[in-house]
């Protein structure tokens, strides 16, 4: 088909072009000057987009890997680890935890709202004795479209009084959604290339705070690949313990410059902005009863996802393929116990108010081919939304 794909899944995202030619470069030699320069750059000015100013790990690997490493570093055999099922995220991570030999405790969600704090503060509250050596959380759950609300989170440990490490992945939020590592009294946040940081799969982080370094001198899980140590000792030297992904930190360091120039502020705006316009179609799509947002708290209403919830009887891979085959659009599927009864739309990373007309353009198109009930015009008060905002910064 002519023209570009529509890679519309929420993650990976349309890489920009200033990225990808910014990665068109010989390989080189990563113990030798140039890539020091390189390696300064990244590793600086990572740290802002994490909002922290502790070391930032960058490790060659999915964000899979960064949800091992912040359990692997700061965990022993056998911990209790307090986790909230938001969704399908949070319950591959709890999988990771039970496979490296922890005892997750998994708090009970709905997959159409974010975490509920005051639930974590009453099971840490009961916790006289602090057998729970962590909470886990994930910032913005990817299966639903439900942004949980860290500060809270931190709030509720707090008034627990409970010295549990907080750990939080933000995989599909960094770069997309306000995000304060620091302020927030996180331990250990764990993000991804392949999202809102509009880079190709392929690296992951964990920032990390002085309370979760001195954690990891006592963990005791098995860990070598993984390992805190060797890596920010050889970071402080910009240079990394095994052969780092070269190409895709020149890539890095281009994105980290995008983001910069457009201000992180402007970011999170442009994000909570496409979202807003987004839902407004759903919602007028839905009018009589038909598609709606499945996230049901608006206070959680994901900046860089929106999943769509089909009426029943109607599904939603079959209509994913009636949009990809006619439009040259990938949406995200429905994820395990969503699966065929969601789609989700993603909007974020290199993205622009008409990038998403052309989303919403194809949605609210695909809904007619393949026979969805829709009240026409989910488009046109995604447009209104937009304009307004657009005339509101002129
Ligand atoms: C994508 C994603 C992951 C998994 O990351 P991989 O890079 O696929 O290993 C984990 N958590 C969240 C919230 C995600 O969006």
């Amino acid at each position: 088909m002519p023209g570009r794909h529509f890679l519309q899944i929420p993650g990976p995202t349309n890489v920009p072009d200033r990225v990808l030619r910014a990665m068109d470069m010989p390989t080189i030699d990563h113990r030798g000057p140039e890539f020091k320069t390189l390696a300064e750059s990244v590793l600086t000015r990572i740290r802002e987009v994490f909002g922290t100013t502790n070391p930032v790990v960058i490790y060659p690997a999915s964000g899979t890997g960064a949800w091992e490493a912040a359990l692997v570093n700061t965990m022993s055999p056998g911990d209790r680890v307090l986790m909230y099922e938001t969704g399908h995220f949070a319950t591959l991570w709890k999988r990771l935890a039970e496979r490296l030999g922890l005892t997750p405790e998994f708090l009970t969600g709905d997959w159409r709202s974010g975490v509920d704090a005051a639930a974590i503060e009453a099971r840490l509250t009961e916790d006289k004795g602090h057998e729970i050596k962590a909470v886990c959380v994930v910032h913005n759950e990817t299966s639903t479209g439900c942004t949980s609300r860290i500060d809270e989170v931190r709030a509720a440990i707090d008034r627990a009084d409970h010295p549990a490490l907080l750990l939080v992945d933000t995989i599909s939020s960094l770069g997309s959604i306000e995000y304060k590592h620091d302020e927030w009294g996180v331990d250990v946040t764990v993000g991804g290339s392949q999202k809102g940081l509009m880079l190709p799969p392929g690296l992951s982080f964990n920032a990390v705070s002085n309370k979760a370094i001195e954690a990891s001198k006592s963990a005791r899980l098995p860990r070598s690949f993984w390992s805190w140590d060797e890596m920010l000792e050889a970071n402080e030297k910009s240079v990394f313990p095994f052969t780092p992904a070269t190409n895709l930190l020149y890539g890095l360091d281009e994105a980290l410059t995008m983001l910069s120039e457009e201000g992180l502020d402007n970011v999170y705006a442009r994000h909570a902005r496409h979202s807003e316009a987004t839902r407004a179609a759903v919602t007028h799509w839905g009018g009589n009863g038909s598609v709606e947002v499945l996230c049901e708290n608006p206070r959680h209403h994901s900046g860089s996802l929106t999943a769509v919830l089909l009426p029943e009887g109607y599904n939603a891979d079959d209509y994913r393929k009636v949009v990809l085959e006619n439009f040259n659009m990938s949406l995200g599927n429905g994820l395990s116990k969503l699966t065929g009864r969601v789609f989700r739309i993603g909007h974020l990373g290199d993205f622009n108010d008409l990038m998403l007309m052309g989303t919403l353009s194809g949605v609210e198109m695909g809904f007619e081919l393949a026979g969805i009930p829709y009240r026409k015009g989910g488009a046109q008060a995604a447009m209104e939304v937009l304009a307004t905002a657009a005339k509101a910064t002129d």
